[in-house]
């Protein structure tokens, strides 16, 4: 592959990960989410990898269609649903599911000129989240007003999302559940609950569909845990390299506000990876890249389009391989010195980083 950075992706961890979410939830049946590009891994060669998924999700109408353009036949789930009469034409001719979480959408499909006829609508009711979905007292007229329209779509199912999945201490989840299963308890439609964290933590919460998505990519939901403590492969590996590699005699700084200062005669090694790419410009000096097998520090503030690593002692050379973060570096441990959630460095892997799934 060409490019000094690079993001490799493995088909094969991204299936292995299917399969580990299998295993913890036998019989349902799996919604893969692949919004935000697939977590930044490439929404076409993931969707074609995740074909042993029953379903797939993305967030925005222009994915959806992305994914119907590639000749992409599966049930696709749009999870916030449609916004305005257009999309919802858009949506019923790309035979998309999606989610109605409010009265608006409820009343674009009502208005909807020859229903949704191939759509399957996901009702959200809002047990505590309190971001998207119906709320507890309205919940049962609105699903009253969606049967009333069953003629309309191809079915129905019911959803809702969990706040605290990724804290297993917290108590939430389980009220969360407790409240989704009382407003349901009358109803047999289809139900779903569970992002990656609920999955791996809480299996009372399976219901008929799970909806992992960062467990796919190999990554951890839960603070302080890493996705191979949980059984999965980390699919994503970031690299870049050396261009090259100079002297720094003690007491100067390297890079913008001289934010570092050599404390002895030293080597730094310039390598081609800046928050361009989408490296964060937050993670500070002191945390690792892998180069050469080993782990070795940044010196200094993340550029646009370069870092620099103190190699001091190393025999690192123009050239070498530098690893961001993979299975040998992972992206957990990089997200949490740089203060954020590998979600996000996930999703912020650039344009112009070139990504190869294999
Ligand atoms: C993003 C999303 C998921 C997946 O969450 P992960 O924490 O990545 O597993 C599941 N359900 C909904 C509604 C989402 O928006």
């Amino acid at each position: 592959m060409k490019g000094l950075i690079r993001a490799q992706v493995s088909a094969a961890a991204i299936q292995a990960n299917l399969q580990r979410i299998r295993a913890q939830a036998p019989g349902r049946r799996v919604l893969a989410v692949i919004k935000a590009n697939a977590y930044g891994h490439g929404l076409l060669p993931v969707a074609r990898c995740l074909a042993g998924a029953d379903a797939l999700a993305v967030a925005r109408l222009e994915e959806a269609l992305l994914l119907r353009a590639a000749g992409i036949t599966a049930p696709v789930v749009l999870l916030e649903g449609v916004f305005t009469n257009e999309e919802m034409a858009e949506a019923v001719a790309g035979r998309l599911d999606f989610v109605v979480h409010d009265e608006e959408q409820l009343r674009l499909l009502e208005q909807a000129p020859g229903g949704a006829p191939d759509s399957t609508v996901w009702m959200k009711i809002d047990t505590g989240m309190n971001r998207l979905g119906f709320a507890e007292q309205v919940a049962d007229a609105a699903l009253q007003r969606l049967e009333a329209a069953s003629n309309r779509i191809a079915g129905i199912r019911l959803m809702t999302h969990f706040a605290c999945a990724d804290d297993r201490a917290s108590r939430m989840t389980r009220e969360q559940l407790q409240r989704f299963d009382r407003l349901v308890a009358s109803r047999s439609y289809e139900r779903s609950l569970a992002n990656s964290a609920a999955v791996l933590s809480e299996p009372d919460s399976l219901g008929d569909w799970v909806r992992p998505g960062i467990a796919l990519y190999g990554v951890s939901p839960f603070a302080g845990e890493l996705g191979r403590d949980l059984g999965l492969q980390p699919a994503m590996r970031l690299t870049s390299t050396v261009i090259t590699v100079r002297d720094v005699p003690a007491g100067e700084t390297v890079g913008y506000a001289g934010a570092w200062r050599s404390a002895r005669d030293s080597r730094i090694a310039i390598v081609a990876a800046g928050y361009g790419d989408g490296l964060p410009w937050s993670l500070p000096s002191g945390a690792t890249v892998i180069i050469g097998g080993r782990p070795l520090p940044l010196a200094g503030r993340v550029s646009m389009d370069m870092i620099a690593v103190d190699v001091t002692g190393t025999l690192v050379a123009t050239g070498d391989e530098v690893v961001l973060w993979g299975p040998e570096q992972p992206v957990e441990l990089q997200a949490r010195a740089a203060g954020t959630i590998p979600y996000e460095l996930l999703c912020a892997v650039s344009q112009r980083v070139p990504l190869r799934v294999s």
